[in-house]
Order: structure tokens, then C-alpha cells, then sequence
């Protein structure tokens, strides 16, 4: 009873109307536990009271004043004013728009107040405007002390704030501890009811490293790692085993121009385990950007085929579905497969055709966007979804998607977004995870060099000297995240420079243009129609460039080591050797001149997403947010690695007791129950 208090609505609460409780969840506080989750950022030092010679213009300070005059001008617009006074001095309180019935009641004639509020100076007299607090003498030790400060929107003031707030800290429902005693202390935590309100009351919230913090970290951390966990649990039914000999892929294997890496061997052998079980497979294979996870990927297909069932292919956009699509035509020339291709753009009669053929079954592989799991496609028989290239795929479209497949419907995620060990249990702990550790043999390792900007002219010749040999070129302007117009006028006057000196050659691709045109640029770079793109970091993750040989990276220390890695991967597909020349803006600090080392030294993606993540530390890891990868609120893996351990750990023995309602309580107060539909019993 006590417990369904935290998750009602806060219009239970004295003093929220429907005005305040909307302003309130556009702060996405909407449920009275929510209150509990924001914590204070700062605080505000009330705790002293000046006197009035002791004022500081533009500081909020206290001070404690006899109530000398009400002043109410009849004429609109002037405010009504309240002349106060101490032993040093006079100062006048301001209000507008505020009724004289209500001020008077405030400021009673000849007793003495208590006003906390910004000092201003006006008219060569002490003011200040709607103070935060006035107060009686007696109720002063609610407002002289420090009071913490909470991120607020429009509409909701620091008093107000307290008023709801505090009907829940200072009354908090007495949760029964989720965690031992003995586990608390000896992991340096705090207990639950304690850690709310040192959080709130004392300044534990702005110290990451406090128990009280790490207390919500772990339960943040247990909360994500349990959903994750209960997820794979549903995943993982039981399916009919796919029944086949590695006929056809050992067909495509033997007419590749290339033999298989060890590592995309391995990972195979353990998507073909996966699929001969009688579990459904949920398994996501990881590898550096040209590690070559496609042709894993087909092979498993070829083996989903062979065993008579269907397979569907999603990428997130057109261009790669379709260099996808293509491949899979070339690959499995042979074996007589009818493949198709299904975009939104699809005109309507051959998507009917499409769709029609999906139904009965005579399309055995069908390849493009999120478009394959609309309502409306039904396979006739299902075995195996790949999905590449969506790390933005939260847990829960990533069990929506192993239904929609059916009960007999195994699922393969690809990704090559390098993820430092410490999270991977909290961006994947539902899945099975296969690396690709290794790089095709003849991959030429992409010489990485450095260069100050202001040396940009000795580029002209290198560059015209890769376009006679027939390469391209990408140029990366740095994205200006606050502002589309900045970032599209920086990459506007880098084109225009570059345009005239390869005129007509240059493309541009930024952030607000519309998908359309920027296929039409993305297919004018392929087909070699141009050989320069200029772009912010927009360059379609996956996509195959095999002529593109010179990526220049303006701005180098804007990016991240894992994102400049991930953009230096677009070249040097081909056969000839790729290079990756970064630009700085001036002078070298040590940290850049460490980190160009680390990029020259290693082509290991996630050793180098490693050492971002030291370098940088999580909330710097522009590139991690980018791709919607920081799911926490509270964790961070570089502040709290021991507890990511802790959790890591510690969910194997609670695993299996999620229906207790302690941990239904531990999900619900981090919105984890919804995801995976779980309520109170
Ligand atoms: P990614 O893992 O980034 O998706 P791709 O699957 O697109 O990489 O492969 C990149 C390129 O490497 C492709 O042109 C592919 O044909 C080639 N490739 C894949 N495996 C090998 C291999 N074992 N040896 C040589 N080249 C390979
Ligand atoms: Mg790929």
C-alpha cells in the first residue's frame, strides 16, 4: 500500500494541479517516485543571515528585517512595494502581480521577517524582486541553511519545488532493504530509505562516489541487468530445430574469392549451433568495421534456406540494404534462390508481387529496411531475422522483433560499434554475443597521420594526385551538435573551398538533409560521378566504399577515439591502401598527441573503445550517446566500474527470483517493468 504511493501519479500530491503536474512531466517527472530519481545538482547557501550593510549586489543572500511600510500604487504597470528596515539600513521588497490582500497577510506592519532572495540595486537603494522566501521569525531554520538546488522548468520555483518534494523525503514510505545488511557494507553502500535522503537532504548526490550515490547506482545497474535477463528468458523459448547439411553455404564458401578468417569461422560454428538447437538463437556478432560479419551473416542464411524456411534481412537505410541485396544476388548465384529487395519506396505493384510471394513462400530471402516488419508482410515460413547496424535498438524492439519473427524464428544482430568490455553486459546482457577478433589477412592496415590546419594547402596536390589514381576522397567537417545551421554552414564553406578547386567533383552530406537527396549524393560518390564527399560525420555506418582510399577528419579532437576509428574504417575497403590523415586546429596538447598515438598504433576497435573510455571518460564519449548507447542515468562505467562488476555478479543469484515483489519494485522504480511487461503480484 505504502510501496503504490511511490508509483502513483504526483497529483496525488498536496499542492500539484493539473498546471504544475504538466509542467512536471515535461521534466519527466510523473510519477511520485520520480521525485525520489532527480536528484539536486547543486545547492543554494541560505544559511546566513546579512545585515543590511553587509548586502552583495547580484548574490542571493538572507537577512532578517523589521516590516516598516506597504506601499500599493494604484497606477498599472508599478509594483507594489514593501520598505523594510535593521539596525544598518533600509531595503525595499519588489512584487509584480502579486495581490496586496496576500502581501499584506506576508509582511504584518512593525514585526520583524525573515526574506532570502537576489540582492539587487536600484534608484540608490538595496532591492530585491519576488524574494524566495519570506518567512516568519520563528519558522526560520526551514530557509537560513543550505538548500539543495534542482534542475527546474518554467512554471515551478525552488519553493514550490520543496513543498512537493519534501511531502516525500521527509515522509518516506520505509522500503524493507532489497540488499543484506552485510552486502551493503562491505561493497562501501548505503542502505535504500537512508541513500533517498542523504541524496536529497545532505549533499551525497553531488559527490558520484558517495555511497548513497553508488547505492543507486547498483540498484540502477541491477535494475537494467534483471530486465535485460528476464528479456532473454521469454527470447529463448523453446523452437523446432532448423534441420541442414552446410550444402549451400559450403558452396558459397568455396567460391568466395577469399578464405574465411578464423574468427568468422568460429562465429559460424556458433550461429549454426545455434540454429541446428532447440532454443532459439538471440545472438548479436560484434566486429570491427570491415571484419567481415555480411558474409557470416549469409552463410547462416544459406543454412536457414537449405533447411526450407525463409529469411529476412533489415539494414538501417536504403543504400546499405540495397549494397546488401546485391551481394546476396552475387553470392548465391548458384543455388537458385529466389531473392527480393523491400523498401518503403517499393512502387506498389511489384511490392504487391513481393508481398505475395513472401505469403507463399516462393521468396526465400527477402532483404531491406525496417519495412520487413510491417504488419502487413506475412512470411509463409520464417527461420532466421539478421539485422545489421542497429545498436540503436532498445531491449524492448529487440523482443518485439524475435516475435514478430514467430516461434520457429531465430534472430542475428550485427554491429560494429566497438563497446568497451565494462558495458556490454548492460547494452547486451540479453543476448549471446559473437566477436569477430580478426581482420582479413590481406587487409592493409589505414595509415593514420596527423597534420596542424594551417599547413591544409600542402593537401591540394596529395588529393589531386589520389584522384588521377582513380581514388576518393572523404572530407569530415566536425558536427556542431547545438546548431543544424552552424553545422551546415561549416560544411557549406569547407565545400564551396574544396569545389573550387575540384570543381564539379565534390559532393556535400550533412545532418539536415533530406534522406532522399542524400542517397542521391551517397549514389553519385558510389558510381564515381564525384570523387570528393564532404560531410559531417553522417556517413552511413556500413556501407561499402571499396574506391574510396583518403578520408581527411577536420578538427580531429572534436571526435572520439572509438568515433575516429569507426570513420577511418570507411576507406581502404578496397585493394589499395587507405589513409587517414587528421587535421588540428593548432598546437598539440599532450592528450591529442596520445591519442593519435593510440589510433596509429592499433586497428583494434575495441582496444581503442577502451582507451576512449579511459581517455575521455563516459560522459565525453560523444560518439556512445550519438548511437543511443548511454542508457543510465546514474552508472558510469568509468566512475563506477567496480559496481558494473558488483552487479554483473550479483544478478546470477537473482535472477531466477524476479516475480519476488522486492525486485518488481527495484524494476518498476527504474521503468524496467514496462519494457518487459512484468507487474506486482
Ligand atoms: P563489416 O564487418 O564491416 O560489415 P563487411 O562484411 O562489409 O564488413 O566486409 C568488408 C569487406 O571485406 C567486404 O568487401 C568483404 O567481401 C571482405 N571480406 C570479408 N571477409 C573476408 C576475408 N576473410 N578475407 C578477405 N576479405 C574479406
Ligand atoms: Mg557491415
Amino acid at each position: 500500500m505504502k510501496k503504490d504511493f511511490l508509483f502513483s501519479d504526483i497529483n496525488l500530491l498536496k499542492g500539484v494541479g493539473p498546471k504544475l503536474s504538466s509542467y512536471l512531466k515535461k521534466k519527466k517527472i510523473e510519477k511520485i517516485k520520480d521525485l525520489l530519481l532527480n536528484l539536486p545538482y547543486s545547492e543554494t547557501d541560505r544559511s546566513k543571515i546579512f545585515k543590511l550593510n553587509k548586502l552583495e549586489v547580484g548574490k542571493i543572500q538572507s537577512i532578517k528585517v523589521l516590516v516598516k511600510k506597504l506601499n500599493f500604487p494604484r497606477l498599472r504597470n508599478l509594483p507594489n512595494k514593501i520598505i523594510c528596515e535593521d539596525e544598518t539600513g533600509k531595503i525595499d521588497i519588489v512584487y509584480f502581480n502579486s495581490r496586496e490582500g496576500y502581501l499584506r497577510k506576508l509582511f504584518p506592519i512593525n514585526e520583524w521577517v525573515v526574506i532570502s532572495g537576489r540582492i539587487n540595486f536600484y534608484n540608490g537603494k538595496y532591492q530585491i524582486t519576488n524574494p524566495d522566501y519570506v518567512i516568519t521569525v520563528d519558522k526560520q531554520e526551514y530557509v537560513i541553511k543550505n538548500i539543495p538546488k534542482y534542475n527546474l522548468t518554467k512554471g515551478i520555483n525552488e519553493k514550490k519545488y520543496r513543498l512537493i518534494n519534501e511531502q516525500v523525503i521527509d515522509d518516506l514510505p520505509e522500503i524493507k532493504d532489497w540488499l543484506d545488511d552485510d552486502f551493503i557494507k562491505a561493497n562501501n553502500l548505503e542502505n535504500w530509505n537512508n541513500s533517498i535522503k542523504n541524496l536529497h537532504k545532505k549533499k551525497d548526490a553531488l559527490n558520484c562516489h558517495s555511497k548513497s550515490y553508488r547505492r543507486l547506482v547498483f540498484d540502477e545497474l541491477c535494475a537494467n541487468y534483471l530486465a535485460l535477463s528476464e528479456n532473454r528468458k521469454r527470447i529463448k523459448k523453446n523452437k523446432l530445430p532448423k534441420n541442414f547439411k552446410n550444402i549451400y553455404s559450403n558452396l558459397i564458401i568455396k567460391n568466395l574469392p577469399f578464405r574465411l578468417t578464423e574468427s568468422q569461422k568460429k562465429v559460424l560454428k556458433d550461429i549454426n549451433s545455434d540454429l541446428l538447437s532447440n532454443k532459439k538463437m538471440f545472438r548479436i556478432i560484434q566486429g570491427d568495421v570491415g571484419s567481415g560479419k555480411t558474409i557470416v551473416s549469409l552463410c547462416a542464411a544459406s543454412n536457414i534456406i537449405e533447411s526450407g524456411y525463409q529469411c529476412a534481412l533489415m539494414a538501417p537505410t536504403e543504400i546499405l540494404a540495397k549494397q546488401h541485396y546485391e551481394l546476396t544476388k552475387k553470392i548465391l548465384i548458384n543455388l537458385n534462390i529466389k531473392i527480393e529487395f523491400l523498401t518503403g519506396k517499393t512502387e506498389y505493384k511489384k511490392r504487391k508481387k513481393i508481398l505475395n510471394g513472401i505469403e507463399n513462400g516462393e521468396i526465400r530471402f527477402l532483404i531491406g529496411t525496417h519495412t520487413l516488419f510491417q504488419k502487413k508482410i506475412n512470411f509463409k515460413k520464417l527461420g532466421l531475422v539478421i539485422i545489421d547496424e542497429q545498436h540503436k535498438f532498445g531491449v524492448k524492439q529487440r523482443s518485439d522483433f524475435s516475435k514478430k519473427g514467430g516461434e520457429n524464428c531465430d534472430v542475428l544482430l550485427m554491429s560494429a560499434t566497438p563497446i568497451p568490455r565494462t558495458m556490454m553486459m548492460s547494452l547486451y546482457g540479453d543476448m549471446d554475443i559473437s566477436k569477430i577478433t580478426e581482420k582479413p589477412a590481406n587487409r592493409k592496415k589505414i595509415v593514420t597521420l596527423s597534420k596542424p590546419e594551417k599547413k591544409i594547402n600542402e593537401l591540394w596536390p596529395y588529393i589531386e594526385k589520389q584522384i588521377k589514381n582513380n581514388n576518393q576522397v572523404f572530407w569530415v567537417c566536425p558536427l556542431i551538435e547545438e546548431s543544424a545551421f552552424l553545422d551546415y554552414s561549416s560544411a557549406k564553406k569547407k565545400f564551396d573551398l574544396i569545389n573550387k578547386k575540384f570543381p564539379m567533383d565534390v559532393g556535400l552530406i550533412h545532418g539536415s538533409l533530406k534522406q532522399d537527396k542524400k542517397n542521391e549524393i551517397l549514389k553519385k560518390f558510389l558510381t564515381k560521378k564525384i570523387s570528393i564527399l564532404v560531410s559531417t560525420t553522417v556517413i552511413e555506418v556500413g556501407i561499402d566504399f571499396p574506391n574510396a582510399n583518403l578520408i581527411i577528419i577536420e578538427n580531429a579532437n572534436k571526435f572520439g577515439l572509438a568515433q575516429l576509428h569507426q570513420l577511418r574504417g570507411r576507406v581502404g575497403r578496397g585493394l589499395n591502401q587507405g589513409t587517414c590523415i587528421l587535421l588540428f586546429k593548432e598546437g598539440l596538447s599532450k592528450n591529442a598527441i596520445k591519442r593519435i598515438k593510440i589510433l596509429k598504433n592499433s586497428d583494434d576497435g575495441f582496444h581503442i573503445a577502451e582507451e576512449d573510455l579511459k581517455l575521455r571518460g563516459f560522459g565525453d564519449l560523444i560518439g556512445y550517446q550519438q548511437s543511443g548507447l548511454k542508457n543510465f542515468r546514474f552508472a558510469d562505467p568509468v566512475n563506477h566500474e567496480d559496481l558494473f562488476k558488483l552487479a554483473e555478479k550479483y544478478i546470477l543469484n537473482i535472477r531466477n527470483k524476479i516475480n519476488q515483489n522486492k525486485y518488481i519494485f527495484l524494476l518498476k522504480l527504474f521503468d524496467k517493468a514496462e519494457i518487459i511487461n512484468i507487474e506486482e503480484t
